[in-house]
């Protein structure tokens, strides 16, 4: 190696700019009302998921190599033309956790002056922490009471990944939307009851409950149920003196 070219080269790590960052991104929703809330917001869907549940209503975003899709470059390109039109950017999936560019794509989105959002099921606690102070906001899945996660994830010590994470989340001060999709086959009301009271003694203040949608779901058996074969009105009456904020998602 030519030494000179190398000493001109040797900044000290802390001064050099940061890498752009480096994201898996399955596809993008250019707008939408309904995944920040009160705020218009462009979804960037991150491509893979280590879970497998059977109600997912992305499934072809849980290969980490999926086809087509796009780059975070391209992602930034179209977030430029979109300043002073859109509030926020959301980052979905998939699970972004995955990611390791996850927090700097968060930085980037930030001094294009965006709003940040996560949408994440929680299963690397350390990366949510790394992310979290780029965030606004966070809307967390939690799919069953802990002990029974792996019924729906398909993945041993799932349950216990998900609390870690939803811990951090709660010390951050990071607002917060924590909801449960309820599939009646797959979660009983005595089990949304548990987990809800589960839920209620670690401190989480807004809960929803989200039913079902088949829209997506390449489970055929899972599509036949029916929003009717599950308790709703006797758990709203159970959960809702349990939160702060609580309420049910039609599907
Ligand atoms: S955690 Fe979310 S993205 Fe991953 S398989 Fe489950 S529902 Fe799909």
């Amino acid at each position: 190696m030519n030494s000179t070219n190398a000493s001109i080269s040797a900044k000290p790590a802390s001064t050099l700019p940061p890498e752009p960052a480096s994201l898996h991104v399955g596809g993008l929703t250019p707008l939408t009302t309904t995944d920040f809330p009160g705020l218009l917001a462009a979804v960037v869907f991150c491509q893979g998921c280590p879970w497998q549940c059977g109600y997912c209503h992305n499934p072809h975003l849980i290969p980490r190599e999926g086809e087509g899709g796009m780059s975070w470059a391209q992602v930034k390109a179209f977030l430029l033309r979109r300043q002073g039109l859109l509030d926020a950017v959301v980052f979905s999936g998939g699970e972004p956790t995955l990611q390791s560019g996850l927090t700097q794509a968060c930085r980037e989105a930030r001094a294009l002056g965006f709003k940040t959002g996560l949408h994440t099921a929680g299963p690397y606690p350390a990366r949510l922490a790394e992310v979290l102070p780029e965030l606004d906001w966070v809307g967390m899945d939690i799919k069953a009471p802990f002990a029974g996660y792996d019924r729906i994830t398909g993945v041993p010590g799932s349950g216990e990944r998900a609390r870690e994470s939803l811990l951090r989340l709660l010390d951050s001060g990071v607002d917060y939307e924590i909801r449960t999709t309820v599939h009646p086959h797959l979660c009983s009301a005595e089990q949304v009851s548990l987990l809800a009271q589960e839920l209620a003694g670690l401190g989480v203040r807004r809960y929803v409950l989200q039913e079902f949608r088949a829209q997506g779901c390449a489970d055929s058996a899972l599509n036949l149920a029916s929003g009717r074969d599950f308790a709703w009105a006797e758990v709203r009456e159970a959960l809702q003196p349990l939160f702060q904020d609580f309420s049910i998602r039609s599907a």
